[in-house]
């Protein structure tokens, strides 16, 4: 059966990093056999430009219709004075409320050659190889009830969460882990919230059913402060939707570009894949964008959607290699170092993606 991928460009960089990530994508499919089609819709910018809204009808209904949705990015200054809701941002927001995604899945890595790019000291670093799971339809961002009171001189906020929205994302943060390095750590402030207590019974319950996985409770400050000080010591953690925002985003330092940083977000109708960052609007159009976010993006399409383990492996390790051999987007580059376009990153990488499928032909054939 054909892998349906509804693919949203967006604006800014995001045209030319997705272009990249299809090159990968149709490479694999020349090389698996599998049948992957793309259809193409506009969003953001583009969407309000042309069809005079951010999400049109006909790009909700593609989404909805495909086995995966993959996006660039979206935003551009020129609608920076209008009301949020009017914004393209306000368009990605309504996709993701559309597709109902309750995990978004984060992974920060720092690949070897990259160690010396980060804030830390490469030898506290190098290694560092993290899944942040945030949970995203619930607690304080959704909670009600919310507002200011009649003076204006009073704000509240609600952080609230039921066992079965719990369970659900447990779920996908032990079944990760059981896939990568069986090392959980769910993150609460179970000295504080009643919330983060409940959160706390529920994933001690469920981690009864899942004996190969060690888990492990970590206060969220705990967790800042192991996240800047020893970021290997986490493989796996699993957080609620405040934690997770904040803790992503730390996490994202040990990779050494925002620009490399991929993003799942599925457990709704549609799994959606994007990169981190935004639309850059400072470098679009110009071939600096790094495309590896996307790149990775689509990796993770292709393991979660398609259950394509071993191509979204290939994948990875292509990235790594290529890094390895020197190549570097400017915003990966050190003064005196080529710096290649967004188009010879995404060559580089497929090149890599091919020999790494060649290695182990040959290694099989002896
Ligand atoms: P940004 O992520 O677009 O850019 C931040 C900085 O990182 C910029 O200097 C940019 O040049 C650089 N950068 C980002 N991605 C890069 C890449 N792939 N390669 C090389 N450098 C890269 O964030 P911003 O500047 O705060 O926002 C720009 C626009 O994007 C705004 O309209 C914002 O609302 C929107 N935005 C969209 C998303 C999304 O679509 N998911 C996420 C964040 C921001």
């Amino acid at each position: 059966m054909s892998l349906k991928i509804a693919l949203m460009p967006g604006d800014g960089i995001g045209p030319e990093v997705t272009e990249e990530a299809v090159r990968i994508l149709k490479n694999v499919a020349e090389h698996s056999g599998k049948a992957i089609s793309f259809t193409t819709h506009r969003i953001g910018g583009v969407a309000i430009d042309t069809d005079g809204m951010g999400l049109p009808e006909a790009t909700l209904e593609a989404a909805l219709s495909a086995d995966a949705v993959l996006l660039g990015a979206v935003g551009h200054p020129k609608f920076e004075g209008r009301l949020p809701s009017e914004r393209p941002e306000a368009a990605l927001l309504a996709l993701r409320q559309a597709l109902g995604g309750f995990a978004n899945l984060r992974p920060a890595i720092c690949y070897p050659a990259l160690a010396r790019r980060t804030a830390f000291q490469p030898e506290r670093v190098r290694g560092a190889n993290l899944l942040i799971i945030r949970e995203l339809l619930g607690g304080l961002y959704y909670g009600e009830p919310r507002g200011f009171e009649a003076s204006g001189n009073t704000a509240f906020n609600t952080l609230i969460y039921s066992r079965h929205e719990i369970e659900r994302v447990a779920k996908v943060g032990f079944e990760r882990a059981r896939e990568r390095k069986k090392k959980l750590a769910s993150i609460d402030k179970a000295n504080v919230l009643e919330t983060s207590r409940l959160w706390r019974a529920v994933v001690s319950e469920m981690g009864k059913n899942y004996p190969d996985v060690e888990l492990e409770h970590v206060y969220v400050d705990t967790a800042a402060m192991r996240l800047a000080t020893a970021p290997t010591s986490f493989d796996v953690m699993l957080c609620d939707n405040l934690f997770g925002d904040i803790l992503s985003d730390q996490a994202g330092s040990i990779a050494g570009s925002l620009g490399v940083l991929p993003s799942a977000t599925i457990g709704g109708r549609v799994d959606l894949y994007e990169p981190v960052h935004g639309s850059a609007p400072d470098i679009a159009g110009k071939g600096l964008a790094n495309p590896i976010g996307a790149i990775a993006s689509a990796a993770m399409l292709l393991r979660f959607s398609a259950k394509m383990d071993k191509e979204a492996a290939e994948i990875d390790h292509a990235i790594e290699d290529a890094l390895a051999a020197g190549a570097r987007t400017k915003d990966l580059a050190s003064p005196g170092e080529r710096v290649l376009s967004t188009r010879e990153m995404g060559q580089t990488i497929e090149d890599a993606l091919n020999e790494v499928r060649d290695r182990k032909h040959s290694y099989h054939g002896v």
